[in-house]
């Protein structure tokens, strides 16, 4: 049968890397359920900001196939690792790589991730629902809202909800956020690089969808400067030891590490995450490390059923929208499980940018 397969990577970008995407026409292929039956591919790097133009092939490997829930059955979503064009050498715009290692390092200790993606929909330059010129009423109403005239964009978020499901994500839940025209969806995995993949289509689903109701979503984690919510991604993290009997001393003991390496894991979080991270609006400030049970103004809270069970999970209120989960699932799994606290000034934002 001919299958339809979107091949989808990580671009370039700078500051915050964006998706790309091209449709390849497999002519004969039987039911495609894993990565290992498409072929690799290419693409044109000097248009991505991942190559010169006198030397721009990049290389495609498909690591991850979803059903395609735009498209239907028999077509697929192909996620794509971005390689050097010898194929195996994961080129710098590739942080999915080093992710790959410290997962299969630590994977004996059952990490589970809980990803909170928020964001704002757009119409043009303008939070969708907002009146072209001026702000809707002040915050209040709309955090989980119901009605016309508190939540603007549902719509849209069902059917991304419809495809997250069809594409088989692990989508947890939707719901309106505290700034008109800003939501959230959850994507809970079993695997930092099984969390991490389902977020990125999760986006790309997003993204897709928007464009047929015209509208466009942003991750930006402060889209609107002044008295209004920002955007971010909380983390939800355990390993199999927080979540059993004795599972809170690991946990706080987790949160030690964390604050140790503060400052580190900040500078990875995602761009403009200091407009976000004031101290305000559900906010620890950025220069300032705190945890505690039910604190929604601490860097890290640990929930109340988790202090009251004695195991449980932590959250990591720190990250921001744009965050890019390998990055951050990679952070977590460093210093939480793997003890590292060192602070290695080649582990970049930039480091994925290209030099050349
Ligand atoms: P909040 O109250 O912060 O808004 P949400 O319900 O939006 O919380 O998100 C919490 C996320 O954490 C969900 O996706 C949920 O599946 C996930 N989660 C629950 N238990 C765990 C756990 N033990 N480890 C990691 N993530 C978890
Ligand atoms: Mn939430
Ligand atoms: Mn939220
Ligand atoms: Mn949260």
């Amino acid at each position: 049968m001919v299958v339809f397969a979107e091949y989808i990577w990580m671009d370039g970008h700078q500051p915050t890397q964006k998706l790309r995407s091209k449709t390849k026409v497999l002519p004969d292929l039987d039911e495609v359920t894993r990565p290992d039956q498409l072929p690799a591919w290419g693409f044109d790097g000097s248009s991505t900001n991942q190559a010169p133009g006198d030397n721009s092939d990049c290389h495609l490997e498909p690591v991850r196939v979803y059903p395609d829930p735009i498209r239907g059955h028999p077509h697929v979503l192909v996620l794509c690792e971005v390689m050097l064009a010898d194929g195996v050498t994961p080129h710098p715009t590739n942080p999915r790589a080093a992710l790959r290692e410290v997962a299969e390092q630590t994977a004996e200790h059952e990490p589970w991730f809980g990803l909170e993606q928020e964001y704002t929909l757009m119409q043009g330059m303008t939070p969708l629902g907002w009146p072209d010129n001026g702000y809707p009423a002040p915050q209040g109403p709309y955090y989980c809202g119901v009605g016309a005239d508190e939540v603007f964009g549902r719509d849209i978020v069902e059917a991304h909800m419809d495809a997250c499901t069809e594409a088989g994500l692990g989508i947890t839940g939707i719901n309106a956020e505290v700034m008109p025209g800003q939501w959230e969806f959850q994507i809970m995995g079993k695997g930092a690089l099984e969390a991490a993949d389902d977020v990125w289509i999760g986006r790309y689903l997003l993204y897709r969808i928007g464009e047929d109701f015209g509208v466009s979503a942003t991750v930006h984690p402060k889209p609107v400067k002044g008295d209004w919510n920002g955007a971010g991604m909380h983390t939800n993290f355990s390993t199999k030891a927080m979540r059993e009997e004795g599972g809170m001393a690991v946990i706080e003991a987790a949160c030690e590490a964390l604050g140790k390496r503060h400052e580190h894991h900040i500078k990875m979080y995602g761009a403009h995450n200091a407009e976000r991270l004031t101290g305000l609006h559900e906010t620890q400030s950025i220069e300032k490390f705190s945890w505690g049970v039910s604190d929604r103004g601490a860097s890290i809270r640990i929930p109340l059923a988790t202090a009251q069970q004695g195991f449980g999970y932590l959250e990591d209120r720190r990250p921001a929208a744009n965050a890019d989960p390998y990055v951050l699932n990679r952070l977590l799994l460093e210093t939480i499980v793997l003890g590292v606290t060192d602070t290695p000034e080649t582990d970049t934002p930039e480091s994925v940018a290209l030099t050349a």
